[in-house]
């Protein structure tokens, strides 16, 4: 099954990818995650996208759809993948359908979850995530709280706050995200590919992966 996520910045799209990759035994492929990985190695990819990402604007689609067109292209892709938080522009959807084309495949469900802007607000401000990046749990200090302060319930390992979850960049990120999602839900939206979900602030992870589930009928 080969599925994408979308959704503003805390959405929930990386809590409901894991799970869903724990579930249905397929790869969870963040480009944030893979973004975040390249700056803290230094690579020539991190050094090139550093700055878009510490300003919360979107790294530039070339860049993006070569990391995934390569990505995508592993072993481990094979039986299928959850993408989170790609495509995010019009342009990133048309690569990524004509990508799956050309290896024989196709897009199952693309799965939108839309929360409003003041509740992104709560959630980025206390999200906190697990530093063990085989883990990657991610908590929230008032809808999510670890059991231990900073540490990881699942593996015991510390908790960090992302750099870009500060509330001047969260800022500059919602509106990237209102610029750039019109279209692209609409691409999706024209030919009935898009699902959407509508979490609750106090939705529990439990209750979300039960209405995405109904959705992917599984
Ligand atoms: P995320 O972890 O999905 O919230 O992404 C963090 C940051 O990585 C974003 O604010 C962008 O700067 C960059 N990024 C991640 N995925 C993409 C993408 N598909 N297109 C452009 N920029 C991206």
């Amino acid at each position: 099954m080969n599925i994408i996520m979308l959704g503003g910045p805390g959405a929930g799209k990386g809590t409901a990818s894991t799970e869903l990759s724990k579930d249905l035994k397929i790869v969870h492929i963040s480009t944030g995650d893979i973004f975040r990985e390249a700056i803290k190695n230094e690579t020539e990819l991190g050094k090139k996208i550093q700055d878009y990402m510490n300003r919360g604007v979107l790294v530039p689609d070339e860049i993006v759809n070569d990391v995934v067109k390569e990505r995508l292209q592993a072993p481990d892709c094979a039986n299928g993948v959850i993408l989170d938080g790609f495509p995010r522009t019009k342009q990133q959807a048309e690569v990524l359908d004509r990508i799956f084309e050309e290896s024989g495949k196709k897009l199952d469900a693309a799965i939108e979850l839309s929360i409003p802007d003041e509740d992104i607000i709560k959630r980025l401000s206390g999200r906190r995530i697990c530093s063990n990046k085989e883990c990657g749990a991610i908590y929230n200090v008032v809808t999510r709280p670890p059991k231990v302060e900073n540490v990881c319930d699942v593996c015991g390992s510390a908790l960090y706050i992302r750099k870009d979850d500060n509330a001047e960049t969260v800022k500059v990120r919602l509106e990237e995200y209102h610029r750039t999602s019109k279209d692209l839900l609409e691409y999706y939206r024209k030919d009935n590919r898009l699902k959407t979900v509508y979490p609750k602030i106090d939705s529990s992870v439990e209750s979300l992966m039960n209405e995405i589930k109904k959705i992917l009928e599984i």
